[in-house]
C-alpha cells in the first residue's frame, strides 16, 4: 500500500487538476455547443467539473479521425519496436503519475484513494505492458495444405474499435479495452462512464505524451444514451467493445444490428457464488468472503455477492463474516484508512438501498442495512450482510451492485454447485476447502468464466476474464483478448 498520509493525499486533492474536455485527433475540444454536465464528488456532493458532454456529432468527428489514423497507417505502418516502445513508455507515465491518477479515481466515484493507488493504477499499467510487449511475440501462422501450396494465416487489425465502459474501475476497464486494441494495430474512441469521466481523459493526455499519434486514441465523455449510442450505432465503427450491465449489454446488439453489424463483446453483469464447505480454513474463507463483497463497496462485477456455506459450520461462520464486515464501515475515500469509501453516486445508493429494503422480507439482516451518515452529501452505504436468504428471491438473484451480501446454507456438494448454478449469470465463482478433490470436481461444474479456490476474484494480465450466459461473451486480458481486436486473414498460394 502507498505510504502517503490522510493530509498528504487532501493536498494533492485540492491540488487536482481534471481535464474536462473530449480528446479528438490529439487535442483537447469542447464538445459541440459547448454542451457539459457537472460532475461531483460522491463523498462529498461538491462539483468536480463541467465535464463534455459528447454528442452525435463529436462521436462523428472522433470516428472520422480514427479512421483516418487506420488509413494511412500512421499506428499500425510503425515497427513493431516503435509500437512496443511507445505502449510501454505510456506505462512507465501511468506509474509516474499514479497518485494523480488515484486522486481523480478516488473524488470521481468514491474509491479510498490508498486502494486506487495501490491496486488500480499500477494494475493498469501492467496490462498496457503486457499488450506492449505482445505486439513483437503474436503471430499468425502456416496451415496444413496440401503439396503445391502454402496458405498464410496472418492477424490483421480491425480498423475502429469503440470501447464503452463502466465507472467501478474506470482507468483499469479502459485499459482492458484499449491496450489490446492498440496492441492489435486499430484505432480506438473510448466512450467513459459519464460517471467517471477523468482518467480516460487523463489517460489521453499521457498517450499522447507516450507518442500515440493522433487520432489513433480518442476520448468522448457524455451520457450513454447520446455518445454511448452515436458510437455503437455509428456505421464506420468495426468492432464494438463493452463492460456494463447485461441490460445495456443487450441494446447495444440491438444497435448493431440497426446498423453495420459490428461484432460486439460484451462483459456484464454477475452474482457470483463463494462456495464454503466445513473443511475450508475458515477464517481464512471470511476474511477473503468479506473482501469480496466489500471491496470497492460491492461495485465489481465479479463481487462474491451470494455465500453459499455448509449449514455444519454455517452459524459460526455467519459471525466471523460479521465481526470482518466492522473493518469496512465507510470512511472519508482520502484517509488511507478507510477500506470502504462512497457508493458511485445518490441514485446509485438509492438503487442498492431499495434491493435492501425490499431484502429485509427475503433474509434475515445481519449487519448494516443503512446509509451511514459521514457527510450529508455523501454516497455512503454500511457492509451489509442478510443471512438465511430465500434462494429464490431478488436478493440471491439480482446484481445489487453495492456492499451487500446474500448468505445461503447448503448440506451437500451437490445442492451447493446447484445453488452456484442457478443465476442467468456466469462470470466468477470461488471455492474453500482443504480438499483437492472437491476443489477440482466443483470447479469443473461451475458453469462461470473464472474460478477462484481458495482465494477470491483471483485475475491477472496474463489470464482471460469474461464471463457464460448473461455475463456476456469474449475474454478480456491474455493473449486471447487481442482476437476481439484482429481478424484472421488466409492468403493462398499455389506453387508448382
Ligand atoms: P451501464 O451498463 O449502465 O453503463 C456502462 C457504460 O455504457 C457507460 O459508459 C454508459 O454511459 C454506457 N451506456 C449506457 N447506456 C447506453 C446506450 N444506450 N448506448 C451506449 N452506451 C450506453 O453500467 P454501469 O452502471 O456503468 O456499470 C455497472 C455494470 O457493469 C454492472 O452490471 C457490472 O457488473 C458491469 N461490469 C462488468 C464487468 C465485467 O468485466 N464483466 C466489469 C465491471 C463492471
Amino acid at each position: 500500500m502507498t505510504d502517503k498520509t490522510y493530509p498528504e493525499w487532501r493536498r494533492l486533492a485540492e491540488e487536482a487538476r481534471l481535464p474536462t474536455q473530449l480528446f479528438i485527433n490529439g487535442a483537447f475540444t469542447q464538445a459541440e455547443g459547448e454542451a457539459a454536465f457537472a460532475k461531483r464528488n460522491p463523498a462529498t456532493g461538491a462539483v468536480l467539473g463541467e465535464v463534455a458532454r459528447g454528442s452525435a456529432a463529436d462521436i462523428d468527428r472522433a470516428v472520422a479521425a480514427a479512421r483516418a489514423a487506420y488509413e494511412d497507417k500512421r499506428w499500425r505502418g510503425k515497427s513493431m519496436a516503435e509500437r512496443r516502445d511507445i505502449l510501454l513508455r505510456l506505462a512507465a507515465l501511468i506509474e509516474a503519475n499514479g497518485d494523480k491518477l488515484a486522486v481523480a479515481e478516488s473524488l470521481d466515484m468514491g474509491k479510498p484513494v490508498a486502494e486506487a493507488a495501490a491496486i488500480d493504477i499500477p494494475g493498469a499499467a501492467a496490462v498496457w505492458r503486457f499488450y506492449a510487449e505482445a505486439i513483437d511475440k503474436v503471430g499468425g501462422e502456416a496451415a496444413p495444405t496440401n503439396a503445391g501450396n502454402l496458405a498464410v494465416v496472418t492477424r490483421e487489425a480491425l480498423g475502429v474499435v469503440g470501447a464503452i465502459v463502466p465507472w467501478n474501475f474506470p482507468f483499469d476497464m479502459a485499459a482492458w479495452k484499449s491496450a489490446p486494441a492498440l496492441a492489435a494495430g486499430n484505432s480506438v474512441v473510448l466512450k467513459p462512464s459519464e460517471r467517471s469521466p477523468f482518467s480516460a481523459l487523463m489517460l489521453a493526455a499521457l498517450a499522447r505524451e507516450a507518442g500515440i499519434p493522433d487520432g489513433v486514441f480518442n476520448v468522448v465523455t457524455g451520457f450513454g444514451a447520446e455518445a454511448g449510442k452515436a458510437l455503437a450505432l455509428h456505421p464506420d465503427v468495426d468492432v464494438l467493445a463493452f463492460t456494463g450491465s447485461t441490460r445495456i449489454g443487450r441494446t447495444l446488439m440491438g444497435y448493431s444490428g440497426e446498423s453495420n453489424l459490428k461484432p460486439v463483446w460484451l462483459e456484464l453483469g454477475g452474482k457470483s457464488p463463494n462456495l464454503v464447505f466445513a473443511d475450508a480454513d475458515l477464517d481464512a474463507a471470511a476474511d477473503m468472503a468479506a473482501f469480496g463483497i466489500f471491496f470497492n463497496a460491492g461495485q465489481i462485477c465479479s463481487a462474491n455477492s451470494r455465500l453459499l456455506v455448509e449449514r455444519s459450520v454455517h452459524t459460526a461462520f455467519v459471525e466471523k463474516l460479521a465481526a470482518r464486515a466492522a473493518a469496512y464501515q465507510p470512511g472519508d475515500p482520502l484517509d488511507p484508512a478507510s477500506k470502504m469509501g462512497a457508493l458511485v453516486d445518490d441514485a446509485h445508493l438509492a438503487q442498492v438501498l431499495r434491493a435492501v429494503e425490499a431484502g429485509k422480507a427475503q433474509g434475515r439482516l445481519v449487519t448494516g442495512g443503512s446509509a451511514a451518515p459521514l457527510h450529508p452529501k455523501g454516497a455512503f452505504m454500511q457492509p451489509t450482510i442478510f443471512d438465511n436468504v430465500n434462494p429464490a428471491c431478488a436478493l440471491a438473484r439480482d446484481e445489487i451492485f453495492g456492499p451487500v451480501l446474500a448468505v445461503v446454507p447448503f448440506d451437500t456438494e451437490d445442492q451447493a454447485i446447484a445453488l452456484a448454478n442457478d443465476s442467468i449469470y456466469g462470470l466468477a465463482a470461488s471455492v474453500w476447502t482443504r480438499d483437492i478433490n472437491r476443489a477440482l470436481r466443483v470447479s469443473a461444474e461451475l458453469r462461470v468464466g473464472t474460478v477462484s479456490v481458495n482465494t477470491v476474484d483471483a485475475l491477472s494480465p496474463q489470464t482471460p476474464f469474461g464471463g457464460v450466459k448473461q455475463s456476456g461473451f469474449g475474454r478480456d486480458l491474455s493473449l486471447h483478448a487481442l482476437d476481439k481486436f484482429s481478424t484472421l486473414k488466409t492468403t493462398w498460394i499455389k506453387f508448382a
